[in-house]
């Protein structure tokens, strides 16, 4: 079987970061109004502290929606695949923090995608440092690593990649879990 490397936050689950940081402010923001990958960037500097104390109550998870598909062609492809789900749980803003992240991760996991073997959840930082044949994410700076196939799963700041810069990075673009499907299983 294959060695696939799947994402969680933005490929399996979504929103739920715009969702916390809104609440947070009382604003209305939209992904894309950050500016890149970190959502976190549009908390005002000395609101930081209060921030992380706050979320630090929450679980995040509580707010995400799942990606539509990915539950069923997930099933599907750890019939077919060695699946692994590979995410990052450090929380930036502060890291001392993260080891609830971790557990609100691990058990939204188990709930969620019942169906892969909970150690098969690697709770890491450096992606690199990981092998497989196959690796989906959304983030760019977390497809480097090896692998004969690495699919982009189309995300609020990766949409302005272009086709050339695709194909200087060898991603090919997915931009939902039927076109996965439609690459991965048929
Ligand atoms: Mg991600």
């Amino acid at each position: 079987m294959k060695k696939l490397m799947i994402d969680m936050d933005d490929v399996l689950c979504e929103k739920g970061f715009i969702r916390m940081v809104n609440e947070f402010l009382g604003t209305n923001y939209k992904q894309e109004d950050a500016g890149s990958y970190y959502i976190n960037d549009l908390i005002p500097k000395d609101r930081l502290e209060e921030w992380v104390k706050w979320y630090s109550t929450k679980n995040a998870y509580d707010y995400v929606d799942i990606v539509e598909g990915a539950q069923e062609v997930m099933e599907k492809l750890n019939k077919v695949y060695d699946v692994y789900i590979a995410t990052a749980y450090v929380f930036r803003d502060a890291p001392q923090v993260s080891g609830k992240t971790l557990y609100d991760k691990y058990n939204f996991l188990i709930k969620n995608f019942p169906f892969i073997d909970p150690h098969k959840f690697i709770f890491i930082s450096n992606k690199e440092l990981l092998e497989a044949d196959i690796r989906i994410d959304d983030s760019p700076k977390k497809l480097m690593g090896k692998a004969e196939l690495k699919l982009l799963f189309t995300a609020y700041h990766n949409k302005n990649m272009t086709d050339e810069e695709l194909k200087e990075n060898k991603f090919v673009r997915v931009n939902n879990w039927k076109e996965v499907e439609n690459i991965l299983l048929k």
